[in-house]
């Protein structure tokens, strides 16, 4: 798992402007192996798998408008969308979330940061959690607008955390992924 500081310097990170316009995905992706669902989702275009399978995606920030369609076709869990323009004071994080019971909207939740750290509290704006997406769930939440690069997991407080036995299809960095959170 990279540091923050690596993304920057990978290109994977809008930039503040970017960021300041509104919804856009982070694609946290930087093993070359053969897969490209992320670039097949995104009706717009906005991220790119070339010219071989294997290459890491690009993202055209500019193309993207945050849809969040693509967050649940990783297998890596590797794909986020941030907005920086939610409110004056928040900002949200977009994320897959594997595991079950699944959080609510309107609750509080611990907000984690890559390696599972706890960094604060935020408020679960938006669970989408629909067939076509396969056991994977999109979940919105609230984060302050400093930790926006930061928040990439959350943990239901006060709900016992299990892995969901559905899930069948996780690729090894999906499992290790919902290892750390089953750890935290
Ligand atoms: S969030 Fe939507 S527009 Fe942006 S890259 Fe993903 S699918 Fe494309
Ligand atoms: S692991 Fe996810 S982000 Fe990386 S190429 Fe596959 S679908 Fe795209």
């Amino acid at each position: 798992m990279l540091p923050e500081n690596e993304l920057v310097a990978r290109g994977l990170v809008p930039s503040r402007a970017r960021l300041d316009a509104g919804p856009v995905v982070v694609v946290e992706c930087i093993e070359e192996i053969p897969c490209n669902p992320c670039a097949a989702a995104c009706p717009r275009k906005g991220i790119t798998v070339e010219p071989s399978l294997t290459n890491t995606p690009k993202v055209d920030f500019d193309k993207c408008n945050g849809c969040t369609v693509c967050v649940s076709r990783c297998p890596g869990l590797a794909i986020f969308v941030v907005n920086r323009a939610y409110s004056k004071n928040e900002g949200t994080v977009t994320m897959p979330y594997e595991l079950l019971p699944r959080p609510v909207e309107g609750r509080m939740v611990t907000l984690l940061d890559r390696t599972g750290k706890p960094v604060g509290k935020g408020r679960v704006v938006k669970v989408r959690d629909t067939k076509a997406q396969d056991r994977c769930a999109v979940v919105t939440v609230t984060v302050p607008k400093r930790l926006l690069n930061t928040v990439r997991n959350i943990r239901v407080s006060g709900r016992k955390v299990e892995t969901n036995p559905l899930t069948l299809n996780l690729s090894q960095k999906g499992r290790e992924k919902t290892k750390e959170r089953v750890d935290d």
